[in-house]
């Protein structure tokens, strides 16, 4: 079990002189930091875990004392968006103390924003806290609206009670994004329903590809739905007016004219978003991965753990910013149906 301390340690980190904001070889600034609080999740969704997955075990995984350091440090050398996800970060003991702690960095302007990636299975019970720290935008992962279904997809989920939880996330002031995996022959004719439903609540929607990570026990052709086709099929139905709003993502967005909302579409199968890429990726060990789609990773743990002071641990970030590949290069391994990493999404959080 994890020791949940009262508050953590407020060690504010100026933008240090001699230490410079982070940029890869290819000019493009790292400000955009994604951090994996857990490997665990309530859920075992089928794109994302195997049934029975093993976690990490507890001395690996980085107190929140400690996810709280690296996050100050990668702050402090620039990055302005933190998005805490996971596994599920909200089934992570403690994590509102690490949540009300970095939102220190909102207060100080260090900070444009302080957000998540959910299940939203908890959020019911959490809703109110996390607006209270100043959190405005979440994002909810939901895949179909058809209980049954729901269960097929999350294999442990209830959807009442994610919908229970969304409820509570707009009572509380969050404005809310939902992302939908497309699957094919899971939820592909769900998608006009799907959008109909959240722009009816004032919800942006966004379609992703399933991503070739992990072993997950089934087959990835089987899932694997372009969303080229889904958006031509879209178009025989709705108007999509093509917008450039851009949240900061890989996302491409549309505006849906006949609901007036937003429909997002991630496509790192069919479409290249590198070019302008501003993020990395922390897991809940503290290995860094300068890309989503490559195994190149560097260990940020061994430096936080070595001294109380940063120096190590910047020298470790600058290093492996100064390794970020221009791209990914996702394939789906046709002949053998095997995955282009063996790492799931649940290690990185997406
Ligand atoms: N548990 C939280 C959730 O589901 O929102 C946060 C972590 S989850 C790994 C983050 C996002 O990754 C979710 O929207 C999920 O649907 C997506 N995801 C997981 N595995 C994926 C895969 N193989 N391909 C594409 N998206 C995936
Ligand atoms: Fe859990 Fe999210 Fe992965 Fe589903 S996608 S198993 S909710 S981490």
């Amino acid at each position: 079990m994890d020791s949940v301390p009262a508050s953590l340690p407020s060690l504010e980190l100026e933008r240090a002189t001699g230490y410079p904001e982070l940029v890869d070889p290819f000019g493009r600034a790292i400000t955009y930091l994604r951090v994996s609080v857990t490997d665990r999740c309530d859920f075992r969704c089928v794109y994302c875990m195997a049934e029975n997955m093993s976690f990490l075990p507890k001395a690996e995984v980085l107190t929140l004392e400690e996810l709280d350091r690296l996050c100050s440090a990668f702050i402090a050398r620039g990055v302005r968006k933190l998005r805490l996800t996971g596994g599920e970060p909200l089934v992570r003991r403690g994590i509102m103390t690490l949540v009300t702690s970095l939102s220190r960095h909102l207060r100080s302007g260090a900070l444009d924003e302080l957000t998540l990636t959910t299940n939203g299975s908890q959020l019911a019970k959490y809703a109110d806290a996390l607006a209270a720290t100043g959190i405005r935008r979440i994002n909810v992962s939901l895949d179909t609206l058809d209980p049954e279904k729901f269960r097929a997809i999350t294999r442990w989920g209830a959807l009442d009670q994610v919908m229970t939880g969304i409820d509570a996330a707009q009572a509380a002031g969050l404005k809310i994004k939902i992302n939908t995996v497309a699957l094919r022959g899971v939820n592909d004719d769900e998608f006009p329903r799907l959008i109909q439903w959240a722009h009816s609540r004032g919800m942006d929607l966004t379609l992703i590809e399933v991503m070739p990570l992990g072993e997950i026990g089934e087959g990835r052709l089987d899932q694997y739905l372009p969303l080229s086709v889904v958006r031509a099929e879209l178009a025989k139905l709705f108007r999509l007016e093509v917008i450039d709003y851009r949240t900061g993502g890989p996302a491409r967005y549309v505006r849906v004219a006949e609901t007036g909302g937003r429909l997002g579409f991630i496509t790192p199968l069919t479409h290249n978003f590198c070019e302008s890429c501003n993020r990395v990726r922390v897991t809940c060990t503290g290995t860094l991965y300068m890309c989503l789609g490559q195994e190149d990773a560097a260990d940020l743990r061994k430096p936080l753990r070595a001294s109380e002071g940063n120096d190590l641990l910047f020298a470790a970030i600058d290093e492996a910013i100064s390794r970020k590949p221009k791209g990914h290069d996702f394939i789906i391994d046709r002949r053998h149906q095997r995955p282009a990493l063996a790492r799931h999404m649940s290690v990185t959080g997406g």
